[in-house]
This record gives structure tokens, C-alpha cells and sequence, in this order.
């Protein structure tokens, strides 16, 4: 669990509000859910056979006995609240939601145990329209982003009842190669062989790279939805690679599947996966209400937006400085003038005391443009001290009154 530290949040603020403005120029509205659910909650939507619930929850027991737990993701939580408020009433919802999950895995290099992500859910629409939507909000964000290099793959799982024939052939062709099966893989293999596709394990694919593809065996309806999502994005130009080896492992889930992989963090190169859940609502009790989303990660994305993508310098542009006695209450309220009559400007007040020499060190060390510096002198002729502290330009004394217009100008606010 990182700390995200004040010389990487400028970045992290970049990203979010970029994003925040695409979601809401595709008219996604927000949510915030509560980070801690029932524990049961993931149980039934993840799956009990996935890392995620078989060895990755942060789970406790609360201390009326409730068993809850730390969310591994968003899209449960999100499920929850859709049914709890009754929040469908026949026009599609669309949502996203942004902040941090909890899975205990081992950490690596684009591996945390706590992470944020940015995740959105659409629930209503079962055409391929929608999936494609997601897709090109996606592709927006990258663009917005200034990203390059990221790469779309995308895969349609069928229906239950196709995924299930298709489910026969693989166990099939991994039992005649048991031999070449990983330890997890052979757990895989009777409750959940699909999910052996999405092994990590550099020593399993030419297994699975061979393995019987799942379009074959694709029922009519889904390759026909599958079509139209390729036509749209081929017509607005997003470039796609079908990976018929993409799966997900649950059975909720159906159709499409996409995931967004850049090529610069090795090994943890997905920052966004996604697809359509049409059978999660019923898990949890409800109505049968198609749904599709996608979740991506944030640490990866400001990983790969490296350190061009800083955002807006937070160097202030004034220092402060109230030196001498009885200085200070008429330099805050000149401050406060400032901040009220300049606004975006950024000016930070020399807080401390110390002497001449150290506040103007402090000074330059903040970053700031320039120094203003009220003395006692200059408070008995209501002028203050304006001194260039990044360019060679001589100090000046400058009125009360004229301050704003000038500050103006030579910040250019
Ligand atoms: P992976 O295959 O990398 O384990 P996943 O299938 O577990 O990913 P999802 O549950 O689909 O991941 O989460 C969506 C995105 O969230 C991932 O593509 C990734 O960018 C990010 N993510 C998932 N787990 C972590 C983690 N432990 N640390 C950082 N980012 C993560
Ligand atoms: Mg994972």
C-alpha cells in the first residue's frame, strides 16, 4: 500500500480531472460507494473460485459478527446500490465511480495491495452499441490523456449456453495435456477451465496460444453482436485486435470483452478491462437487466503518462514575507485582498518569523515568482516590497493600491 506523495498527486489530479471531464462530456453521471460491503456481496458476484475471494480479501469480522470486507472492485458495490435504490426505471443508467481497492496479492512493480481505479457501469442496453460506447470514451481518455502505444484487444464470450459447449471442448483438450498444467491450472481445471486462458504463467502459453479457439463455437446472436461492434469502431476508427484466447471466468458474464494493454509497463501492461455482465443483476436477486463496464487502473495509467504528463506547476506564485513588528495583521489582510481580487493566484504566506536572509532562502525554495515584503517601514507608507526572485529585474516599491493592477500584469492572471 502506497503513499502518493506531494510531488506525484499534481500528476494524479491531472489524470482524475481529465477523465472526470470525457465522462462527463459522454454523460456519465458519479457515484461514491462505501468502501467497506458485505462480505457475502463479493462472494456471489466474484465467484469463491477466483484469487480475488480465495486468497486476495481483506475480510474481518465486525463486531456484532458481520463478516465484511475491504472492496476488491467496484462493480459489486455498484450492482448493490442499482437494486437497493431501485434506481432503474427503464432508461439506461450510466455510472462511474473512482477511488481505492483492496487486494492482497503479492506485490510487484504495477501491483499494489491498495490501488485505485476508476470503473463505469451501463445497465439497460444489451446491444452492442453500448459496449462500443465504452470503448470509445476509452479511446477518448487515451487521447485526452496525450497517451500513445495503448492497445485495444477485444473478444465476444457468447452466451451461457455457447460458453458451456465451448467449456466441453477445452477441459477436453487440457485433459489430454494435464502434463503441461501448473498447480493452479489443475485446480482450474475442474471448477473453472476458462479462467486457465487468463493464465499469467509465461510457461503456459504455448498450451494455451493452441488451445481451441471460442468463436467456433459462438451462437448466431453474439457473433452478429460482435459484428456490429467491430463495424462501429472500425468506423470511427479505433483500431482492435480480436483475441479469441480473452476471456473472463464467470458465468455472468457474456459477449463482449475488451481490455486496454500498453506495451511500456512489462508484464502488468492491462490498464483497463472490460465487458458485458448480463447475467450479474440476477446473481444478486434482481429483475434480469443487461449490463456492461469496464474498470482501469490508475497507478498504471500515471505510470505510463510519465513525468511530461506533470500537470499544472504547484509552485506558488508569491511569497509572502511580513518582516518586523506589528507587520503581520495588515500583511494577512493585504493577502487576503489579493487571493479575493486575483484569483487563480497562488501565494503562500512566510509563516515563522526568522531572519531576512532565511525568509528569502524560504522564498526562493517554494518556487515562487516573486517575494512581496512588508516591513515596518513600508507599512507606515502602505507600499510594499516586490522583489523578481527568477528573473534579473531590480525591486520595486509598489502602493497598496496599485498592487492588484500590477501583480496582474506581471503574472499575466
Ligand atoms: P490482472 O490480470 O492484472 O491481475 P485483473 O483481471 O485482476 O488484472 P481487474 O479486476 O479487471 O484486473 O481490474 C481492472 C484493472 O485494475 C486492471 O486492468 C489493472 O489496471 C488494475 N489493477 C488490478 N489489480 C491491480 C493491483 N493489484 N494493483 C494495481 N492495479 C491493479
Ligand atoms: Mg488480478
Amino acid at each position: 500500500m502506497n503513499d502518493i506523495l506531494d510531488d506525484a498527486t499534481p500528476r494524479w489530479r491531472f489524470l482524475e480531472q481529465r477523465m472526470q471531464d470525457v465522462l462527463d462530456r459522454y454523460g456519465y453521471r458519479e457515484i461514491r460507494l462505501p468502501v467497506i460491503e458485505q462480505t457475502g456481496l463479493f462472494e456471489r458476484s466474484i465467484g469463491e473460485d477466483t484469487d480475488i475471494v480465495s486468497k486476495e480479501m481483506y475480510t474481518f469480522t465486525d463486531r456484532n459478527g458481520d463478516s465484511l470486507t475491504l472492496r476488491p472492485e467496484g462493480t459489486a458495490g455498484c450492482v448493490r446500490a442499482v437494486l437497493q435504490h431501485s434506481l432503474y426505471n427503464g432508461n439506461p443508467l450510466r455510472f462511474w465511480y473512482m477511488g481505492p481497492m483492496f487486494r492482497r496479492e503479492r506485490p510487484q512493480k504495477g501491483r499494489t495491495r491498495q490501488f485505485n481505479q476508476i470503473g463505469v457501469e451501463v445497465f439497460g442496453p444489451e446491444g452492442p452499441d453500448v459496449d462500443a460506447e465504452l470503448i470509445l470514451m476509452c479511446a477518448r481518455m487515451w487521447r485526452e490523456l496525450g497517451l500513445e502505444g495503448i492497445t485495444l484487444q477485444i473478444n465476444s464470450l457468447g452466451t451461457p449456453a455457447a460458453r458451456l459447449r465451448y467449456r466441453d471442448v477445452l477441459v477436453e483438450y487440457l485433459t489430454d495435456h494435464a502434463d503441461q498444467l501448473d498447480d493452479d491450472s489443475r485446480v482450474r481445471l475442474r471448477r473453472n477451465p476458462l479462467r486457465i486462458l487468463d493464465s499469467k504463467n509465461p510457461e503456459m502459453q504455448s498450451l494455451i496460444n493452441s488451445a481451441p479457439a471460442l468463436d467456433a463455437y459462438l451462437d448466431d446472436e453474439s457473433q452478429q453482436h460482435f459484428r456490429e461492434l467491430q463495424d462501429i469502431l472500425k468506423a470511427a476508427g479505433v483500431g482492435f485486435e480480436v483475441n479469441p484466447r480473452l476471456v473472463r471466468g464467470l458465468d455472468y458474464y457474456a459477449k463482449t470483452v475488451f481490455e486496454w494493454i500498453t506495451d511500456r509497463l512489462g508484464a502488468q501492461g492491462t490498464i483497463c478491462a472490460g465487458g458485458r455482465y448480463d447475467g450479474l443483476v440476477e446473481v444478486f436477486g434482481g429483475k434480469p437487466l443487461p449490463a456492461a463496464g469496464f474498470a482501469m487502473g490508475l497507478e498504471r495509467l500515471v505510470e505510463v503518462m510519465g513525468a511530461d504528463a506533470a500537470g499544472p506547476d504547484p509552485a506558488p506564485h508569491i511569497y509572502f514575507i511580513c518582516a518586523g513588528e506589528h507587520t503581520a495583521s495588515a500583511g494577512f489582510a493585504l493577502a487576503e485582498r489579493l487571493r479575493q481580487e486575483l484569483p487563480p493566484l497562488k501565494l503562500v504566506m512566510h509563516c515563522g518569523g526568522g531572519s531576512f536572509k532565511s525568509s528569502f532562502k524560504k522564498a526562493d525554495r517554494s518556487g515562487a515568482e516573486l517575494a512581496l515584503v512588508l516591513g515596518e517601514q513600508e507599512l507606515e507608507h502602505k507600499i510594499i516590497g516586490l522583489k523578481y526572485l527568477r528573473q534579473d529585474a531590480p525591486q520595486q516599491q509598489v502602493s497598496w493600491d496599485g498592487l492588484v493592477p500590477l501583480l496582474r500584469a506581471e503574472l499575466g492572471l
